[in-house]
């Protein structure tokens, strides 16, 4: 059987699947991934990204931290594409029961989708570090330089996962806890270069773990199958 027709089988007997993803989820919507050629790692910057999305550089540097996340993290005319829609309609069938993503663009839950963990948090929350009064993107998009709190006076800080920081804790409880009663893990447009997300695949118990991605990846040979290729393009195939 081809790959495509085992997959697509697989989705036909399962009601029990979850997606896990990441950046490469929404390159098809024009996001640019970090690592791919023309991902922002391989952009020239002062500094390389993962300095500029530390904490520690977030709180010495904040306007120069803010420059770079409004240009480059801030891409909200984008729209969800085909893999995040069909993901969507893959729940409303009953058929998916949670997308896992490192993404931080809200891209899934513009599609449609309702069970959405966000292990790296999310652009379009953002608090006071001092109060905690809630702001929403915008307030970030036209707040010049860094963004101040409009109560106190203090900072504001997107909710999003920087380098040396640690994640959610009920996040990443939950996400376990679906990988681990999953019957199909599906896998898709991550690197699985990031820790402790890409560590969350080792949850996985069952036989259907359907890696699909355009490049290798280190846990290439842990999937029970392996699809080269674009997601959004794959996940199309998908008949509901
Ligand atoms: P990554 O950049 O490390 O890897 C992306 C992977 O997806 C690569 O292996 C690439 O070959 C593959 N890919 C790219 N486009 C694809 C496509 N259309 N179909 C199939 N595969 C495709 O991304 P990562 O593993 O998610 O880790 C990077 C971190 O970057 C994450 O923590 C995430 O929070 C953050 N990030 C998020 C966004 C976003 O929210 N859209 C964008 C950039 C980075």
């Amino acid at each position: 059987m081809e790959k495509i027709e085992q997959f697509l089988q697989w989705i036909k007997d399962t009601d029990n699947i979850v997606f896990f993803g990441g950046a490469g989820v929404s390159t098809e919507s024009g996001i640019p991934d970090f690592r791919s050629v023309d991902g922002l790692y391989h952009q020239e910057y002062d500094y390389p990204p993962e300095t500029i999305l530390s904490h520690s550089f977030y709180i010495s540097r904040p306007s120069e931290f803010y420059r770079f996340y409004r240009k480059k993290m801030l891409c909200l005319t984008a729209k969800p594409n085909a893999a995040h829609k069909k993901l969507a309609e893959l729940e409303k069938a009953g058929k998916l029961k949670a997308v896992i993503t490192q993404n931080i663009d809200g891209l899934h839950q513009a599609a449609g989708s309702k069970k959405v963990f966000e292990l790296h948090g999310s652009v379009h929350r953002n608090y006071c570090m001092s109060c905690g009064k809630f702001f929403d993107v915008g307030y970030i998009l036209n707040s010049k330089d860094s963004p101040l709190c409009d109560s106190c006076g203090e900072m504001v800080k997107p909710d999003v996962v920087l380098y040396e920081e640690g994640l959610n804790d009920e996040t990443i409880q939950s996400s376990i806890s679906h990988i681990a009663q999953a019957d199909m893990l599906i896998i898709g447009g991550t690197s699985l270069a990031v820790y402790p997300a890409a560590g969350l695949v080792d949850y996985y118990r069952g036989n259907k773990l359907v890696l699909i991605n355009n490049s290798t990846t280190p846990l290439d040979k842990r999937a029970n199958l392996r699809i080269e290729g674009k997601i959004g393009e794959v996940l199309s195939r998908i008949q509901l």
